[in-house]
């Protein structure tokens, strides 16, 4: 039963996928119509094992003789799992890639990806308002091992161009939108860079998802996601996911074998559950986002509102031209202090405060409280963090609940 789930390639090879929408691929891309035990669904395969019949069936498996065509018959759960395998396929198809490496967190697929690429005495560039963790191994970790990182302003080219070290850079490093401010990078400026240096590109499109943005199209090499966020879009698990060139992916499946971030059967399943529902999450999200942001910004207690579906924001033109939608994250300044800000967001009834984003409940945080806590509010400024600045995930629930909400915390301060 194993060999007929791990036929189970993608269908994108199919004539019509690419003109699917991304609503019809989430529910579809990536499945065989017909799988294990004529289930509709993806059966759990919860085995750290596998077991081979007798001597002559593990010799023949070694030889790989038993091996169907596009089979990956595996021996041990480290080197694969057939549930694993399905959303693989699912989420190759979904961002227009060959294929793809799960992981049991974003950070892992992130962490795994560099440390499988880079040689020793390499170099990297990363645009500056990358996730906080990425910059954390590169300036950390990765230096331990002799690979300096020069972290370039988001958005100036001339300066990220600058940064490369001709020979000596082997990675660029970005992230589209980011995280708070919702910079959007020029994806055909920095895969241009990446084929004029010869420099191997990564775009960390977590808060787009492929419904709103499918880099590899712009001629990206690597495509991460952090699968917690949107692609799960239920607060319930951790993942986080690879795409790109075929060759490159088995290389990186090669080297997950060995740095060991799998991720278990079942939350692969669960992954797979929630992406069937992404288009239509992320196409309420993006519609609440945009609303929310235009009515942030015609309030009078609202300082500014950064979203790149505003025309207020500095990269809405590079987003119009190369988004299908802005997401479900609107960050804004409160008009108030420290004390303010966080007495609006105490009024609030429908968002949680909790740290992560892109599930279904709106989720709102203080960054200068959540993640920059130990900071005093001068070292915020200085990293661009100011005290009354708010990151708003927004959810499924209705968007006029959502903005009436919004309206009664803001009477309150
Ligand atoms: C959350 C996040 C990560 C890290 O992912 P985990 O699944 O939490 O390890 C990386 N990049 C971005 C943009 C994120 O939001």
């Amino acid at each position: 039963m194993v060999a007929t789930l791990q036929e189970s390639k993608n269908n994108t090879d199919e004539p019509g996928c690419e003109t699917q929408g991304g609503s019809t691929r989430a529910v579809h891309s990536g499945a065989k119509r017909t799988k294990a035990f004529n289930s509709l669904n993806t059966p759990i395969v919860q085995t750290a094992t596998y077991t081979f019949r007798d001597t002559q069936d593990l010799i023949d498996y070694m030889e790989r003789k038993t091996w169907g065509d596009g089979e990956e018959r595996e021996e041990y759960g480290r080197y694969g799992n057939p549930t694993v395998a399905a959303v693989e396929h699912r989420l190759a198809a979904l961002d227009g890639g060959e294929d793809a490496v799960l992981y049991a967190s974003g950070m892992s697929a992130v962490t795994s990806l560099l440390l499988s690429v880079l040689p020793a005495g390499s170099h990297v560039v990363m645009t500056d308002d990358c996730y906080r963790r990425t910059r954390q191994f590169c300036q950390t970790f990765l230096k331990r091992l002799g690979i300096e990182t020069t972290a370039a302003p988001m958005g100036d080219y001339e300066a990220i161009e600058a940064a490369i070290i001709p020979g000596k850079t082997r990675f660029l490093i970005s992230e589209s939108p980011t995280n708070p401010y919702l910079r959007i990078a020029d994806l055909e400026k920095i895969a241009y860079l990446g084929r004029k240096f010869r420099v191997r590109t990564m775009i960390d499109s977590t808060f787009a998802t492929p419904i709103n943005q499918r880099p590899l199209e712009w001629g990206i090499d690597f495509v991460v996601h952090s699968a917690t966020k949107y692609l799960s879009g239920h607060n319930d698990l951790l993942a986080g996911v690879i795409v790109g060139k075929a060759d490159r992916m088995k290389a990186l499946r090669d080297a997950r074998g060995v740095l060991g971030g799998v991720v278990d059967p079942q939350n692969a399943y669960l992954l797979e559950r929630g992406i069937k529902t992404l288009g239509v999450r992320v196409k309420q999200q993006n519609k609440t986002a945009q609303e929310v942001a235009q009515f942030l910004e015609a309030h009078p207690r609202i300082e500014r509102v950064w979203y790149p579906g505003l025309k207020s924001h500095p990269d809405h033109e590079t987003a119009t031209r190369q988004m299908k939608g802005f997401g479900g994250v609107v960050s804004f300044e409160v008009k108030g202090d420290l004390h303010t800000t966080g007495k609006f967001i105490d009024n609030l009834r429908i968002p949680y405060i909790a740290a992560s984003l892109g599930g279904v409940e709106s989720l709102i945080e203080q960054p200068a409280l959540m993640s920059y806590f130990e900071k005093t509010t001068e070292e915020r400024l200085a990293l661009g963090i100011k005290d009354n600045l708010v990151r708003f995930s927004v959810g499924i629930e209705d968007t006029d609940d959502i903005i009436e909400d919004l309206d009664q915390a803001l009477a309150t301060i």
